[in-house]
């Protein structure tokens, strides 16, 4: 077994640094949308707060093309929060310190000293520094102080070798007007615009794979999400309503507060079982289901419906059956997967978090009644006409007046 030696001991704890103190945040598009910037940026910094709520009293300051974030505790976690904040291209957990370059110097270099700490034995690294200047008061140029930064730090550490061009070390320096920010690790945000910026919609979200992907994309470009979902109980039991509290649970990761409007479907698809040619069953449903969706979406203020079809995936989402479909919805609805490959879904649906909780196997109604030959070209006029024998209003209603509304808030 490997014991640290005691000079290595000593050595590790000379260079320890404190941990981060703030948390530097940029944010992407928002740049491009001239008079509506400044209602993007408070959007940002509301769903910033809300996705902080539970690391104690962080502030959140705006610096000029920047917001600042500072917790009393917990740096390292606030930034991995904050990389799921839709609008943020990217975060670094940095040091503040005086703008005042000697001071500025020495925290560079202790932040250096950790980094090469954290990659052991003798190798050499590449190194850079990138100055960023806001306050143009300071007395060195950006390109001046790199410079002189880099001076001071390379006589005392021989594993450095200056690349500017993609060294594994990039010192950040942001120098503001009091404080200027030391940082190394730039770490990825999910980019898009801040959600509830372009609209509200209603996704509706099946226990599989697709849908939750597609409520992450809307919600990537702006949208605030509702969820609503079909439940054929007592055909299909309660653990199929509990994996979409679930699946919704872990959305919420990127929009803390969500609802979900829970529909019962048995008596809607028991009658158009009975009543439909069994090849049809699957597009009435999917029909039904865009009434009643566009009926709750009315009533609760919200402008359009996502659904995670992605064309030719399977025989409802040929283009005919999309139309037929698409002709039920009384509002726009969003696809955004229609020209995704499964295999993209399902490396997207792994990245936000949603993909094993999909993957774990229980029916959901559509696998009640399945026709073993579901149409593929199916006509709109013989939805209309199989629907004109069943009371479709009267469905729809009573479908909608027993919609059960759950609440639901991330858990992390
Ligand atoms: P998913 O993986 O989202 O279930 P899928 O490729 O399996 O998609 P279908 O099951 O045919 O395709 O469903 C197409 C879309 O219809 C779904 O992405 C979802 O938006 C909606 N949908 C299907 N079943 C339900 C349901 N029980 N509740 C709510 N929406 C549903
Ligand atoms: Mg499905």
């Amino acid at each position: 077994m490997n014991t640290p030696t005691q000079p290595t001991a000593s050595i590790t704890r000379e260079l320890e640094l404190p941990p981060p103190t703030c948390v530097l945040v940029r944010y992407g598009e928002l740049a491009l949308k001239g008079g509506n910037r400044r209602d993007f940026e408070s959007a940002l910094g509301r769903n910033m707060r809300a996705a902080l709520r539970q690391i104690s009293n962080a502030r959140i300051d705006r610096l000029q093309g920047r917001y600042l974030v500072t917790p009393e505790t917990r740096v390292a976690e606030a930034a991995r929060r904050l990389q799921d904040v839709f609008g943020i291209k990217s975060v670094s957990p940095a040091w503040s310190v005086a703008s005042d370059p000697e001071t500025i110097v020495t925290q560079a270099r202790a932040v250096v000293a950790d980094a090469l700490a954290r990659r052991p034995g003798t190798r050499e690294v590449t190194f850079r520094v990138s100055t960023r200047r806001a306050d143009k008061r300071f007395p060195l140029s950006s390109i001046d102080f790199d410079r002189l930064v880099a001076d001071r730090i390379i006589p005392t550490e021989p594993r450095l070798r200056v690349q500017l061009v993609r060294p594994e070390l990039n010192l950040g320096i942001d120098v503001r007007d009091e404080k200027t920010f030391v940082f190394i690790d730039r770490l990825p945000g999910p980019g898009g615009l801040p959600v509830g910026t372009l609209g509200r919609a209603l996704c509706l979200l099946s226990g599989g794979i697709d849908s939750p992907v597609a409520a992450w994309m809307s919600m990537k470009r702006g949208l605030s999400m509702s969820y609503i979902t079909y439940h054929s109980y007592p055909f299909i039991g309660d653990s199929a309503k509990l994996k979409v509290i679930e699946l919704v649970r872990a959305l919420a990761r990127y929009q803390q507060h969500s609802r979900l409007y829970v529909v019962p479907f048995a008596d809607i698809q028991t009658a158009i079982r009975d009543a439909a040619p069994e090849g049809y069953r699957t597009i009435l449903y999917r029909r039904m289901m865009q009434r009643i969706a566009t009926r709750v979406a009315e009533r609760f203020g919200l402008s359009a419906l996502v659904t995670g079809d992605s064309l030719g995936q399977v025989a409802s989402q040929t283009l005919e059956n999309i139309a037929c479909i698409s002709a039920a919805a009384g509002m726009n609805v969003l696809r955004p997967l229609i020209g995704f490959d499964k295999d993209e879904t399902i490396e997207l649906a792994r990245k936000i978090g949603t993909f094993d909780i999909s993957s774990k196997s229980e029916p959901d109604c559509c696998s009640l009644f399945m026709p073993s030959h579901p149409i593929l070209r199916g006509k709109t006029e013989i939805c209309d006409a199989v629907e004109a024998r069943l009371d479709v209003e009267a469905q729809v209603a009573r479908a909608v007046a027993s919609v059960e509304i759950h609440d639901i808030e991330s858990e992390v």
